[in-house]
């Protein structure tokens, strides 16, 4: 990787979402005294969207410890937490995976050559042994051999062991790298698809052969605005959590779940009829309808949540954009003709 590769990070380009989160970033950098900048911009709305653990964490603290956010300590959380958090960890299990083939490579290349070395000395020494009568020369020479057989079996017994240990230390890498993908297009929140993992199945699964039949169901929580005046961002987050939880629960184990974007998720359905999947949209819609949630800190009862969703059904000529527009306008119908309902793209 070169020094000035970018990583762009993931956003929500919704614009009612994007509006919303502009009126709680703009106070808070006013609060805390922070330049408008795009990098500080880039830090309070990751902060504000809630995605980024790790500097929400951060930053926290250093609002708990009444800490400056001077440009260089921006900087630093934008690089760090920001802009390339996950290509960071890419470079750094890169670096370690190619450190430890040039180990095992030297290795390797180390024993060949002893290898090498004393065939050409086992060479010679068959021609001194033709030509020798002595026996105590004959014993010198066999002696020689043996030595030299001992050491070539050590060096392979030593390029043996460090290859057992770059073969360990691969498999850990592995591991590492599989975590750092599974980050990657993991939702911090809810642990679903992130919306990356979104647009790049759906475009997959588009141009795929498993197109035929494929239903998308676009959900938002209805009045979600309410919820967080009323009880909280925190307790918001927490039913984002929950209507994730369910909607994993309720979609079928071939679906994939998504976090679309704020209080937007979806389930990307393929191989599955209009009419499945509206049942299950139905369940997770009713289910919500009848949970009684509480409150973690105080058990207090919250009110009813209900959720609204949009359903459309994949068509011959259809692009991801095309597909979710059908399923945003249904969602949306759902919402202008009273919310808390399923409501499917009749143009199917
Ligand atoms: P509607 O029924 O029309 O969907 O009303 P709404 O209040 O839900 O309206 P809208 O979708 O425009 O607002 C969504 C709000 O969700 C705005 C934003 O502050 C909040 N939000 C977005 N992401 C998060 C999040 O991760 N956590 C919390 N707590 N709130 C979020
Ligand atoms: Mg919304
Ligand atoms: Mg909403």
């Amino acid at each position: 990787m070169t020094e000035n590769t970018s990583f762009i990070p993931c956003y929500d380009f919704s614009p009612s979402v994007n509006a919303a989160y502009l009126k709680e970033i703009i106070p808070l950098m006013v609060r805390h005294n922070v330049g408008a900048n795009p990098i500080n911009y880039a830090i309070w709305y990751d902060y504000v969207a809630g995605n980024n653990a790790k500097l929400t964490e951060l930053v926290n603290s250093m609002i708990s410890e009444q800490k400056a956010f001077d440009s260089e300590t921006s900087i630093e959380l934008y690089k760090k937490h920001v802009c390339n958090a996950s290509l960071e960890s890419f470079e750094k299990i890169n670096d370690q995976i190619q450190k430890v083939i040039a180990q095992a490579t030297s290795s390797i290349n180390d024993t060949c050559h002893k290898a090498e070395e004393t065939n050409d000395s086992f060479q010679k020494k068959t021609l001194v042994l033709e030509n020798i009568s002595e026996a105590t020369d004959i014993k010198t020479v066999l002696q020689e051999i043996i030595q030299e057989t001992k050491s070539l079996a050590e060096t392979s017994h030593l390029m043996q062991t460090k290859l057992n240990d770059a073969n360990k230390e691969m498999q850990q890498l592995r591991l590492e790298l599989a975590q750092v993908r599974q980050a990657a297009v993991t939702d911090g929140l809810t642990g679903l698809l992130n919306r990356r993992a979104f647009d790049q199945t759906l475009a997959e699964i588009i141009d795929g052969s498993e197109s035929h039949m494929t239903c998308l169901s676009m959900l938002d929580i209805d009045h979600f605005k309410r919820v967080n005046d009323t009880y909280g961002h925190t307790v918001g987050d927490n039913v984002i959590k929950y209507v994730a939880a369910l909607m994993k629960k309720h979609a079928e184990d071939h679906h994939h779940v998504a976090r679309y974007g704020g209080e937007e998720l979806a389930i990307i359905m393929p191989n599955t009829t209009k009419e499945k999947a509206i049942e299950i949209s139905e369940i997770i819609r009713s289910s919500m309808e009848s949970s009684r949630l509480k409150r973690k800190d105080n058990s207090q009862p919250l009110n009813t949540i209900t959720l609204s969703i949009g359903i459309a059904q994949l068509q011959a000529g259809d692009d991801a954009e095309s597909f979710i527009v059908r399923a945003d306008t249904a969602l949306y119908k759902a919402k202008e003709t009273g919310r808390n309902k399923v409501v499917h793209d009749h143009s199917n």
